[in-house]
């Protein structure tokens, strides 16, 4: 049976379709997804025209109850959901199963903004007029996301969107079709007026291509690499399309001479490998204070060594799968590459052999690099991390900025001063001191500086900006 596009309220099959693979069993096929074509692409963006002013005015408490239901269900069913994710897209289970209940959190803020949509008014300058500044709906939405989040990107977009009278066209990863569908069935099940949310499934570089150069689109919200992200801003921007990207990164932790070397190896295998270290706030660069290298360097290899790879939905997997065969190699390239620059290979990076065939490969660690090697300016987007050495505080803050990317970085110090020196000097959009650089909360601003980001931040009431359009209204009540 086919998984199909949801489209103006109805499911729909396409021209087309693909085969979802288990990236920790080859043999294990999750299903088979419609691919979308043009006409239906184009059912969908009339379908969410037609429907978009119906939701704005729906009323604020239906669209409050729509919110909070889809993110109560998802919460609800975060260990069925959570485990078709993790078979998907191969992080382990737990990762799966807090990645959905995580998107249930979306809904449920979300819902709650619903209510909390407050103007602004003003005296004019002129007497007897009164100035109000309200927020409208852009309109329809296109929301683009990538395979790493796949439920958590697309509910920290869907549900800002809908939350503020927009009608949405969401094209997912191919790689993670699965979980999209099971989303826009929760969504499907709600009522809302048919057409304001639409699900349509296919490759980048086709469907998404053409909703993204769609006159018919008010803005376009993407999440996923550098690359895709300048073409999308390059289809979109002669429309004068409204654009949002969140892309690629290669963020650092420092460890500082004062810090607790518990707490930076921590920090940095959770930083840098799990989710199998395919996050934009994987920490790909260990910037390391010579004083505490050795040290650092010892303690981290141990503990890389001992990370069990293994197939995602074993409870004792703490490192899953690379999600799929392309990834794998790239991967390989890159360990490739980093020994011919000069940096050392102290472990990891065999693909390594479990009872079923996947893309399983060791954690890596490099030490000796040097900030201008590729290996440490390009995202790489696996498990692999490469320790560079500072002289001090101030050689290492400056590896840090050292980058074209700017979306986390972290620092592990017991010195308050040199952590608060770090946070107003760090040139990224988040900066965490003694955590990880990935893990970020909800309710307050996610995003980058530089070419990691471009366009207004998401999550928290700053997602507003994005989604909203600011309307100044000018009122002579005595005529
Ligand atoms: P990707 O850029 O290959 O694809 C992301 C999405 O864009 C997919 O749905 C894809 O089909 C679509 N797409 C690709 N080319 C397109 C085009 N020309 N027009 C329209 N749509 C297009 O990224 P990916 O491999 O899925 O995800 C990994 C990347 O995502 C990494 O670079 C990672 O850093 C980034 N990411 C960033 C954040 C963040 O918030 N900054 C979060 C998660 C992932």
């Amino acid at each position: 049976m086919t998984n199909k596009n949801f489209i103006a309220g109805r499911w729909c099959g396409g021209s087309d379709q693909i085969a979802d693979i288990n990236p920790s069993d080859l043999d294990d096929v999750i299903g088979n997804f419609a691919q979308a074509d043009a006409n239906d692409l184009d059912r969908a963006l009339d379908a969410a025209r037609d429907a978009q002013d119906e939701w704005a005015g729906f009323g604020l408490e239906k669209r409050y109850e729509a919110l909070l239901s889809i993110g109560r269900d998802l919460m609800d069913r975060s260990g069925e959901l959570g485990e078709l994710l993790s078979r998907e897209e191969g992080k382990p289970l737990a990762e799966g199963r807090g990645e959905v209940y995580r998107s249930g959190q979306f809904f449920t803020y979300y819902a709650a903004e619903v209510l909390r949509q407050m103007g602004e008014c003003a005296d004019s300058v002129r007497s007897g007029v009164d100035v109000e500044v309200r927020r409208e709906p852009m309109g329809v939405v296109a929301i683009i996301t990538p395979w790493n989040f796949p439920i958590a990107t697309a509910a920290w977009k869907i549900a800002p969107a809908l939350a503020y009278g927009n009608s949405v066209i969401w094209k997912p990863s191919n790689l993670t079709p699965a979980v999209a569908v099971k989303l826009s069935e929760i969504i499907g099940r709600q009522e809302l007026p048919a057409g304001v949310f639409n699900l349509v499934m296919g490759g980048g570089g086709t469907i998404g291509d053409l909703l993204v150069g769609s006159g018919k689109i008010d803005a376009v919200t993407f999440t996923g690499s550098l690359n895709s992200g300048r073409k999308i801003a390059a289809r979109a921007v002669p429309n004068l399309t409204k654009i949002q990207l969140e892309m690629g990164s290669k963020n650092a932790l420092y460890i500082d001479d004062e810090a607790s070397v518990d707490v930076a190896v921590d920090c940095a295998i959770n930083g840098a490998f799990f989710g199998t270290g395919q996050k934009c706030t994987a920490s790909s660069r260990l910037i390391v204070h010579q004083a505490i290298h050795d040290e650092f360097v010892d303690r981290m290899m141990h503990a890389t060594v001992s990370l069990r790879v293994g197939h995602a939905l074993e409870e004792r997997t703490q490192i899953g799968p690379v999600v799929d065969q392309a990834q794998l190699e790239q991967n390989e390239q890159y360990l490739k590459l980093g020994k011919s620059e000069g940096a050392k290979l102290v472990c990891g990076g065999d693909r390594v052999k479990r009872v079923t065939e996947g893309y399983f490969m060791a954690p890596a660690l490099f030490i000796r690099g040097d900030n201008d090697m590729r290996i440490n300016r390009e995202e790489i987007f696996g498990p692999i991390t490469c320790v560079i050495e500072a002289d001090d505080y101030d050689h290492a803050l400056a590896l840090v900025n050292d980058t074209e990317f700017g979306l986390t970085s972290g620092i592990i110090t017991r010195s308050l001063s040199k952590a608060a020196h770090f946070r107003r000097n760090a040139k990224t959009g988040c900066v965490m001191v003694n955590l990880p650089t990935a893990g970020t909360d909800y309710h307050v601003p996610f995003g980058g500086r530089k070419n990691s980001s471009y366009g207004s931040r998401e999550q928290g009431t700053y997602a507003r900006e994005f989604y909203t359009q600011v309307k100044t209204c000018y009122t002579r009540a005595e005529t």
